[in-house]
C-alpha cells in the first residue's frame, strides 16, 4: 500500500471544470486563462530568440536582462529596489515561486495564516513541508479582512502570512491601510510573508496596486511572487518570479535550484525585450476593465448579483435569489445543461463554505463575453 503524503487532495478544480466544459462544449469561463492571443510583437521575439539558437540552460537565477528588466519595473512602480544578481529569480511560473517560498520558509509544526478562499496552489505546499494551516475566513461580497482577528490567530509558531492582492477566486485588492495593519500586527514577530500578487497589473476603477514592497518593513521580510503568463496572455510560457531580499533569497534559491534549476529560455530573452516598453504592461488595466465591463453588461439586467471586481480578471456572481442548488452542483449544471463554465467559490475553502457564488473569467474576447453574458440572462 502507497501512502499518500496528500491524502485528501484530488484533482484541481481548474483541470476538472475546463475538462467538463470542453465535453460538453461549452464557453470555458472556469480556468483562469485568455482565450485570445499574445501581443504578435511578444510572439515574434520568442521565435527570433529560438531561431538564433538561444536553446540551452538559462542561468539557475534567471536570465540577467530579465532580472534587470524587473529590477527597473519594480523600482519605477513601486518605488522599492531589488537588487539584480541577488535578490530576483525567474522561476517557472508563480506557482513554482510560491511552492519554493513556502519550502522555503515552513518547517514541521509552523503556522502558517491562510486567507479563504485561498488560491488551490497554497495547501499543499504548506503541507508538503509538515505545517499547519491557520484559516482566516472571508465572506461574500466584500471579503474584508479584520486585522485584529488575524491578530488574534497569531502565536508564537505563526512563521508566515501568505497574501494575494489582487485576489483570486474574489477580485478584491488590499488598501494602503490593509499593509499597514498587516505591519503592525507582526512587528516585533519573527514572521515573514509571502505576497501572491500575479495580477499586479490587472487593477481597475483608478484603483493602486499595494505591492508588499510599497511598505520597507514588509518588504524586508517578503517574498513576492509575479507571473509573467498572466501579465502578458501567455499563461502557457510558465514564467513568473520572485524578488525578496538577500537572506530570504539564498534559501529561495536552494530550493529552486532543484525543483526546476531554470525556465525557458528563449521566452526569457524575449520577455527581457518587451519589458523595455512600459505601454505593454502600463496598459493592461485598461485593457482588462473594459473586458470586465463587457461582461458585467452583459449581465446587468440578470437575476445573478455582483459587486464589480476590483481586480484579477475574475468576476463574482451571487444566484441565491434563483436557486438554493450548491455551488459545485450549479457550476456543473451551468457548464452541462446551458453551456457556460465558471468555478465554484465553496472549492478555495477548507470548509467548503457555500454562499451562492460562482467565479467567472473575463479574460475572453468579447464575442464569447456577451455569449456568456446572454446565457446567464436568461436564469
Ligand atoms: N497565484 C494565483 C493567485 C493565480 O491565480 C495563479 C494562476 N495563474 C498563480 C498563482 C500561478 O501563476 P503561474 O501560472 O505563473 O504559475
Ligand atoms: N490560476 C488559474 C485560475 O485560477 C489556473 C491555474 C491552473 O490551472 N492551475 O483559474
Amino acid at each position: 500500500m502507497f501512502a499518500s503524503k496528500l491524502p485528501n487532495l484530488g484533482t484541481t478544480i481548474f483541470t476538472t471544470m475546463s475538462a467538463l466544459a470542453a465535453e460538453y462544449g461549452a464557453l470555458n469561463l472556469s480556468q483562469g486563462f485568455p482565450n485570445f492571443e499574445a501581443d504578435s510583437e511578444l510572439l515574434k521575439l520568442l521565435g527570433e530568440y529560438a531561431e538564433r539558437g538561444y536553446n540551452q540552460y538559462a542561468p539557475m537565477t534567471g536570465l540577467a536582462a530579465l532580472r534587470e528588466q524587473l529590477s527597473i519595473k519594480t523600482e519605477k512602480l513601486y518605488g522599492a529596489f531589488y537588487d539584480v544578481d541577488h535578490e530576483i529569480t525567474i522561476t517557472s511560473g508563480a506557482t513554482e515561486a510560491i511552492f519554493a517560498a513556502i519550502s522555503a520558509t515552513v518547517s514541521k509544526g509552523d503556522e502558517v495564516i491562510v486567507f479563504e478562499p485561498a488560491y488551490d496552489s497554497y495547501l499543499p505546499a504548506i503541507e508538503l513541508n509538515g505545517g499547519v494551516p491557520v484559516y482566516i475566513t472571508l465572506h461574500y461580497p466584500n471579503f474584508e479582512v479584520d486585522w485584529d482577528y488575524v491578530a488574534s490567530k497569531i502565536t508564537n509558531k505563526t512563521k508566515l502570512i501568505i497574501v494575494n492582492t489582487p485576489h483570486n477566486p474574489t477580485g478584491s485588492v488590499f488598501s494602503k491601510s490593509d499593509l499597514d495593519k498587516l505591519a503592525e500586527i507582526i512587528q516585533d514577530k519573527n514572521i515573514y510573508l509571502i505576497g501572491d500578487e500575479v495580477y499586479e497589473h490587472i487593477i481597475f476603477d483608478g484603483l493602486v496596486h499595494h505591492s508588499l514592497c510599497t511598505h520597507p518593513f514588509l518588504k524586508e521580510r517578503s517574498f513576492i511572487c509575479g507571473s509573467f503568463g498572466k501579465t502578458f496572455h501567455v499563461t502557457g510560457w510558465k514564467i513568473g518570479y520572485c524578488l525578496a531580499p538577500k537572506v530570504l533569497s539564498v534559501e529561495f534559491r536552494k530550493i529552486h535550484q532543484y525543483l526546476t534549476f531554470s525556465t525557458f529560455t528563449p521566452a526569457q530573452y524575449a520577455l527581457a525585450e518587451y519589458l523595455k516598453n512600459e505601454e505593454h504592461y502600463l496598459s493592461i488595466p485598461t485593457f482588462y476593465q473594459t473586458k470586465r465591463d463587457i461582461f458585467l453588461k452583459s449581465i446587468a439586467n440578470s437575476r445573478l448579483k455582483f459587486v464589480p471586481s476590483q481586480g484579477s480578471f475574475f468576476q463574482n456572481v451571487c444566484y441565491k435569489h434563483i436557486t438554493d442548488q450548491k455551488d459545485v452542483d450549479f457550476a456543473v449544471y451551468l457548464t452541462k445543461e446551458l453551456g457556460v463554465a465558471s468555478i465554484p467559490i465553496s472549492v478555495f475553502y477548507h470548509k467548503n463554505v457555500d454562499e451562492k457564488v460562482l467565479r467567472f473569467c473575463f479574460a475572453k474576447d468579447e464575442a464569447t463575453l456577451q455569449k456568456a453574458g446572454e446565457i446567464l440572462s436568461s436564469l
